[in-house]
C-alpha cells in the first residue's frame, strides 16, 4: 500500500486553519493569488472512527465520485474502508492503491458494456442493477457477477433526486428477480440511496423495511440474499441538522428490526460527503469590486457591493448546494463595523457564475480572502476549465498525532 504522499504534517498545536492563513499571506500583494484549498486529512480519519462507533454493524464503502483526490483515497485505503466506484477510471484509481476487488462495489446501475468487462477482468464482482436491459448486458458481459438490486427510496428533502434516475420500484422487483433467474445470474442483495444530503432519517427506516420485502422475495426465487447496501446521503458538515448521529439511531433501529444480526446479512453503506465535506476549506481571492446604489423598500438609499472572486460555479461550487454556502473572512473585523448587502460572483464571463446573490458583509478590499468551510464534497472532483480558469490547488495536511495513528493501520486489508 502506498504511503501518503504530498501531505504536510502539522506539529502539535498547529491547525489546518492557521496553515491556510499562512498560505494566504504568501501570495499577498503579488498578483499571484489563485484560489486554493487546505484539506485536513485528520478530519477524514476522525470521520472513519465516528462511523464505526455510530454504525457498528455497517462497513463503509466510500463513494469515490464525491472527492477522488489521491490523498483522500489513500487515507481511507490505509484505514481499510471499501469503495463505491461508478466507472472504469474510478475502479482503476482504487485498484491502483492496492485495494482488493472484494472491497469495491460497482454501484452504477447503468454501466457501459466495456466497463463491465473491465470489472470482470479485475474480479470486481459486486455491482448494482435496476432494470431489464442492465440484466441482459450483465448476462452477456459478466455472467458470474454478484448482483445487487437497487430499489427506489424516497429522496424528499435531499439535494438530489436520485430516485428519478435510479432504482426499481417495488412492484417491478419480482419480474426483475425472475428474469435474472432465467438468465442464470446470481443476485446477492439489495441497495438504495435516499438522496444526497438527506433531511430525513426516516427515509432510511422506510427503505430498510422495503429492502426486507425484496430480500424475502429473492429468497423465494432461491437466491442466497446476503448483502444489504444502505447507500449514502449523510451530512458531512457538523452544523447540518439532522446530524449524522440522528441518522445512525434510525438506521440501527431499523436494522435490528428488519435485519437482526443473528441472520448474518452483511451490511455496507456508500457514504460520500460524510467523509470529506468538513475536511476541506476553500480560500478565494477578491479580484474585482463594484458599487451600486440601491433603494430599499422604505425608500432609503444604500450601497450594494459586488465582489468578483477567482473561483466559482464552473470551478468548485455546485449550483444546487449554494444555499448552504457561508462565506467567512480571514481578516478580523470590528463588531461595530457597518455591514453591506453584497453579492459574490465567480470569474467566468457568464451571469450564471453567481455564487451568492445576497449576503451581508463588511466592506472588503481587492486582494482580501474569503474562505468557505465544508467544501470537500462534490467540489474539487468536478471543476471544469471553462473560460480557461484552472482548478484550485489543494494543500493536504494531517496532524502528527493522526499520522502516527494511521501508520499503525498500514496492512488493514487481508493479504492472500
Ligand atoms: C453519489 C452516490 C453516493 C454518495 O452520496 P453522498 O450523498 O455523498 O453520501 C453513494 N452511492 C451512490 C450510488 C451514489 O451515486
Amino acid at each position: 500500500m502506498d504511503h501518503l504522499s504530498d501531505v504536510t504534517i502539522l506539529e502539535e498545536g498547529a491547525s489546518a486553519l492557521e496553515f491556510l492563513k499562512e498560505k494566504a499571506k504568501d501570495g499577498f500583494g503579488q498578483g499571484d493569488q489563485n484560489a486554493f484549498y487546505v484539506a485536513d486529512l485528520g478530519d477524514v480519519v476522525d470521520k472513519y472512527y465516528r462511523f464505526l462507533r455510530e454504525l457498528p454493524r455497517v462497513r463503509p464503502f466510500y463513494a469515490v465520485k464525491c472527492n477522488d483526490s489521491k490523498e483522500v483515497l489513500q487515507t481511507l485505503a490505509i484505514l481499510g474502508t471499501g469503495f463505491d466506484c461508478a466507472s472504469k477510471v474510478e475502479m482503476d484509481l482504487v485498484l491502483s492503491l492496492g485495494v482488493p476487488a472484494d472491497y469495491i462495489v460497482y454501484a452504477n446501475t447503468c454501466k457501459q458494456p466495456c466497463f463491465i468487462r473491465h470489472a470482470a477482468k479485475h474480479r470486481v464482482s459486486k455491482m448494482t442493477f435496476d432494470c431489464e436491459s442492465e440484466l441482459f448486458k450483465l448476462a452477456e458481459n459478466y455472467p458470474e457477477a454478484e448482483l445487487i438490486l437497487r430499489i427506489v427510496a424516497s429522496d424528499i428533502g435531499s439535494v438530489s433526486s436520485l430516485s428519478k434516475k435510479f432504482g426499481a420500484p417495488l412492484h417491478k422487483c419480482e419480474d426483475l428477480l425472475k428474469l435474472a433467474k432465467i438468465l442464470n445470474l446470481s443476485v446477492i442483495g439489495v441497495s438504495f440511496h435516499v438522496g444526497s444530503l438527506s433531511k430525513r432519517p426516516q427515509a432510511f427506516s422506510q427503505a430498510i423495511a422495503d429492502a426486507r420485502l425484496v430480500f424475502d422475495l429473492g429468497r423465494k426465487f432461491g437466491y442466497l440474499m446476503r448483502l444489504l447496501d444502505i447507500g449514502g446521503g449523510f451530512p458531512g458538515d457538523d452544523d447540518f441538522q439532522p446530524g449524522f448521529e440522528e441518522f445512525a439511531i434510525a438506521i440501527n433501529e431499523a436494522l435490528d428490526q428488519y435485519f437482526p444480526s443473528k441472520e448474518g446479512v452483511e451490511i455496507i453503506s456508500e457514504p460520500g460527503r460524510y467523509f470529506v465535506a468538513s475536511a476541506f476549506t476553500a480560500a478565494l481571492n477578491i479580484i474585482g469590486k463594484k458599487d451600486e446604489n440601491v433603494t430599499d423598500i422604505l425608500g432609503k438609499q444604500d450601497r450594494k457591493i459586488s465582489y468578483y472572486l477567482n473561483d466559482g460555479i464552473f470551478g468548485t461550487f455546485w449550483p444546487y448546494e449554494l444555499k448552504y454556502v457561508k462565506p467567512k473572512l480571514l481578516k478580523d473585523y470590528h463588531h461595530s463595523q457597518k455591514y453591506f448587502s453584497s453579492r459574490l460572483w465567480g470569474p467566468c464571463c457568464t451571469d450564471r457564475d453567481l455564487i451568492l446573490e445576497e449576503v451581508s458583509l463588511p466592506e472588503l478590499e481587492m486582494g482580501d480572502w474569503i474562505i468557505f468551510q465544508n467544501m470537500g464534497a462534490y467540489s474539487i472532483s468536478k471543476p471544469s476549465t471553462f473560460n480557461g480558469f484552472l482548478p484550485p490547488t489543494v494543500y493536504y495536511t494531517m496532524s502528527r498525532d493522526k499520522f502516527k495513528k494511521i501508520q499503525r493501520h498500514n496492512s488493514h486489508y487481508p493479504t492472500d
